[in-house]
């Protein structure tokens, strides 16, 4: 079973499919309209990390993989806590996170409020956080966003310019997007990938300060940080196992 939610879960589920594994792709069900993947598909919660042990254990199970985003730290931290309870193998599927690009401006913080905390009064800030991190920027009336999401939640201010828009973006794109917008900051969490990595080289390339929100810390487990690399550890865990 893949806990999903991401491009990476998708294509894995894909390849896994493809090689002939029975694959179910376990979703939030947060998005209204989630890309699906190949194989069986099942939306919700399970209840805690009991609650998925016991799927794990009612479904048979073989093997759970962590495709998460790195900020879903909740349902990894469960992951690693049932697989070791139902007694199946986990393995994490984690991008690599970004790193500064050349000549950027890049200030690293531990949380959402802190990343309000380092923007200074009246900056124009492209904020790339998500639905769920938006909280203290919302109390932060003294800047002004322009905050692009893949789903835009309801109640957000008036005085908020809203981008609906899922990636990629390209780099020509993102620049053109910040000098119309006169953004002086960019916030975003630390996701990886290169299908949104635009902005970091965007922001540097034009000096804007790029505001980073370092990844939570996930317990141990093997990680891999491809998906050719994490269906290349599943056909190893099932040759062996
Ligand atoms: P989270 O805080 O780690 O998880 C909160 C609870 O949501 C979990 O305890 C679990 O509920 C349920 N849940 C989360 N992922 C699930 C999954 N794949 N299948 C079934 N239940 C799941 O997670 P989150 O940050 O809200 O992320 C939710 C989903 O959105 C994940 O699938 C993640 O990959 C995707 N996503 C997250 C982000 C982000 O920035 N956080 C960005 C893009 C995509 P129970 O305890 O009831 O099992």
């Amino acid at each position: 079973m893949i806990l999903g939610g991401t491009t990476e879960a998708r294509e894995l589920a894909g390849m896994l499919v493809k090689t002939g594994y029975d694959v179910i792709t376990s979703l939030a069900g947060r998005t209204d309209n989630p890309r699906f993947p190949a194989g069986i598909v099942r939306i919700g919660g399970f209840g805690g990390k009991e609650g998925l042990a016991a799927y794990i254990k009612s479904n048979d199970i073989d093997m759970l993989i962590d495709a998460t985003h790195p900020f879903a730290a909740q349902i990894s931290i469960n992951g690693v806590a049932a697989a070791s309870d139902a007694g199946v193998p986990l393995i994490r599927l984690e991008r690599p996170a970004w790193e500064a690009p050349k000549g950027a401006v890049w200030v690293e913080v531990g949380t959402a409020q802190d990343a309000v905390d380092a923007l200074p009064r009246g900056a124009r800030v492209l904020l790339t956080v998500g639905r769920q991190e938006l909280g203290p920027f919302l109390a932060r009336t003294s800047c002004q966003y322009t905050a692009r999401m893949i789903e835009v939640p309801a109640g957000l201010p008036d005085d908020w310019d809203v981008i609906a828009a899922r990636g990629p973006f390209t780099l020509e794109n993102e620049i053109a997007l910040m000098e119309d917008r006169g953004i002086t900051h960019l916030v975003t969490k630390n996701s990886g990938g290169a299908q949104v990595a635009a902005k970091l080289a965007a922001a540097a390339e034009l000096s804007i300060p790029i505001i980073v929100i370092r990844r939570p810390l996930l317990p141990k487990a093997e990680t891999v940080d491809s998906v050719v690399w994490a269906h290349e550890s599943v056909k190893r865990i099932f040759r062996t196992g």
